[in-house]
């Protein structure tokens, strides 16, 4: 037998691994995780029977259409059916797009820091990440991002709120940006804490989609809705970007769970949506307290914080392990804290102020 391995693609070498968010230790005294920006509160009552139910019948595929979400969706956003697709969450739906816009010799567009799917998707399509780094306000730089723009450039992702700053871009700067953008690039506006903005400045994608065939909003049952496990997501654009989407779908991908899951939560809105009004309420207090303790806390409009602390970022991390509450930490950089229960909040805060006395 020949001793040598399975061909594998060449792109495949180097590709950073997705770190999630470190698991809430076990065995200590408390444990809180805000390394994941999950919803804190737990399922709904009527969404919990929803997935009950669906698991009498998990000998079966789930509807491949996803038909009742679809429809949902296409109600709720005022949009026709053939400009929708879901996925294995929106993480799911943008590895699609790359599936579906970009290969080897192709640029991809997106700031950095932001999200770290990013990389990680675009490597595996073949194409060349082009990185653009945030102002220094830790804001997408639009202007930066245009001039990027070349004849091998075929998507664009702007994360509005970023993650992990937590910052915006809003109407008129977004709008401008859109204008300069070709007709033949897609720009993916990811708006995965799209529930969470409070600034009315923000544009919501949608809106933006409307009048734009090369934008494609992406969003996700994962954080506000609190379905995070379940794994489901949506993009809207119009054709054929949506049509795309739905060639490159990993058949039967969107559990029943998950469909019935997104279904119930849409139903039940206004209470998800006052549990996100209750977060960022929480929001306010720890950006104040935190402002209050001396640290420069970008403006968010995200489930997070973003504090920018450089060669401190570990140290702070495991201060916080060690009094019970996990977050995020991207060394020599910054630390992202997801805004959870009000306990752990009061831990992080506390951490946070005996940490900044020592700086
Ligand atoms: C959490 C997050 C998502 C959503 O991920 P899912 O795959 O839907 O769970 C997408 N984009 C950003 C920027 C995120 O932070």
């Amino acid at each position: 037998m020949s001793e040598t391995s399975p061909k594998l693609r060449a792109e495949l070498e180097g590709i950073p691994t997705y770190k999630p968010g470190k698991p809430a230790a076990t065995g200590g005294p408390v444990a809180y995780k805000l390394s994941s920006n999950e919803n804190p509160y737990p399922p709904l009552p009527g969404v919990l029977e929803r997935v009950a139910a669906a698991s009498a019948t998990f000998n079966r595929y789930p509807d491949m259409a996803c038909t009742e979400l679809m429809n949902e969706l296409a109600e709720r956003f005022g949009v026709p059916v053939s400009h929708l697709a879901t996925g294995t969450g929106s993480v799911g739906v943008a590895q699609q797009l790359l599936q579906a816009t970009s290969g080897p010799g192709d640029e991809v567009i997106y700031a950095w820091r932001s999200f770290e799917a990013y990389p990680i998707i675009t490597q595996i399509s073949g194409a060349r990440s082009v990185r653009v780094p945030l102002t220094p306000g830790d804001v997408h730089d639009l202007d930066a991002m245009a001039d990027a723009i070349t004849d091998r450039t075929r998507l664009i992702f702007v994360c509005n709120p970023n993650n992990p700053t937590g910052t915006v871009v809003r109407r008129a700067e977004l709008e401008r940006f859109l204008d300069r953008v070709p007709s033949d690039v897609l720009v993916v506006l990811d708006e995965a804490y799209r529930e969470f903005i409070r600034d009315t400045e923000v544009p919501d994608g949608v809106e933006l989609y409307r009048e734009r065939p090369n934008v494609c909003v992406l969003r996700t049952f994962s954080k506000a809705y609190g379905l995070a496990g379940l794994r489901v997501g949506f993009a809207i654009a119009h054709e054929p970007v949506a049509a795309a989407l739905r060639k490159t779908a990993v058949p039967f991908g969107v559990s029943q769970f998950a469909q019935d899951a997104a279904v119930a939560s849409l139903r039940a809105e206004d209470e998800l949506l006052g549990r996100v009004g209750s977060l960022v309420c929480e929001r306010t207090r720890v950006v104040d307290a935190l402002r209050a303790q001396g640290w420069t806390v970008p403006e968010t409009q995200a489930n997070f914080v973003w504090l920018r602390l450089g060669e401190q970022t570990v140290a702070f991390a495991q201060a916080c392990e060690q009094h019970g509450v996990v977050v995020r930490p991207f060394p020599g950089e910054g630390v992202r804290v997801t805004v959870g229960e009000t306990e752990a909040n009061d831990i992080f805060l506390k951490v946070a102020e005996a940490f900044h006395k020592e700086l």
